[in-house]
């Protein structure tokens, strides 16, 4: 069945990639496969990201998910990761999307920064806060205010619930590439929580220990429109 609201007909074979280093990714793979199976239209094929030699060419998306960012940030290191992830990022063939730690890991700037810790790939142009809700105890469950229509196509809802973990958020957008996906209303300022810069998006809660799993369903569609604009 092809995905609601177009006329595609076409199929696609995606191949997507998961940093499988530490925190939430089995739930993306299930989240995926939901997501592939609901678009109709995907042959979805998933790898598990570990080494430097993972990171192909053959990859057209990459999910970095939430856990520690310095925790994934040092075995980044330490197996020598950085580069090969950072070239793969950059190419505008390839999308890219971080969860939580993932939005902090690709965040040009992070405050509280651990020296040899975070923004270890410092690709988006963004400021984020680590740990902008406070800590653990702070976890809790918001709805979340969508701000682009295509997202919203996807979605349905105006709002949805963002689970947020020890959550950072975006204090900033360096660049006016930076488009905001989604803010959350706290006291009385909006905080955003979700933004895409060209084939690159970050999200600050956990769509993947969600039910609804149409983040993952606008992800693959990213994936499909720049598959289908180069
Ligand atoms: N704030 C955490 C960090 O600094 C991220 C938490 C999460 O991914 N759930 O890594």
């Amino acid at each position: 069945m092809p995905p609601s609201g177009s006329n595609e007909t076409n199929s696609y074979t995606l191949t997507v990639g998961l940093l499988e280093v530490q925190g939430a990714f089995l739930e993306h793979r299930v989240a995926l496969q939901k997501a592939a199976q609901l678009l109709g239209n995907v042959d979805l094929r998933l790898m598990e990201i570990r080494t430097a030699n993972h990171v192909t060419d053959e990859l057209d998306g990459l999910v970095i998910p939430g856990g520690e960012s310095t925790t994934i940030s040092i075995y980044l290191k330490r197996n020598e990761m950085e580069e090969p992830l950072r070239r793969w990022i950059h190419n505008d063939r390839h999308v890219t999307w971080g969860t939580c730690a993932g939005m902090i890991l690709l965040s040009k700037m992070t405050d509280n920064q651990k020296i040899g810790g975070q923004s270890t790939l410092a690709i988006m142009e963004t400021e984020v806060s680590r740990n902008y809700f406070g800590r653990q105890v702070h976890s809790f469950e918001s709805h979340i205010h969508l701000k682009e229509k295509e997202l919203k196509d996807t979605i349905k809802n105006e709002t949805y619930p963002g689970i947020f973990i020890r959550a950072p958020a975006i204090v900033k957008t360096l660049s006016p590439e930076v488009k905001i996906l989604a803010t959350l209303q706290k006291s009385d300022s909006e905080v955003i929580v979700a933004a895409q810069q060209g084939h690159v998006i970050s999200t600050a809660f956990h769509p993947e220990l969600t039910e609804d799993c149409s983040w993952h369903m606008y992800f693959l569609k990213t994936i499909i429109d720049i598959k289908k604009s180069k």
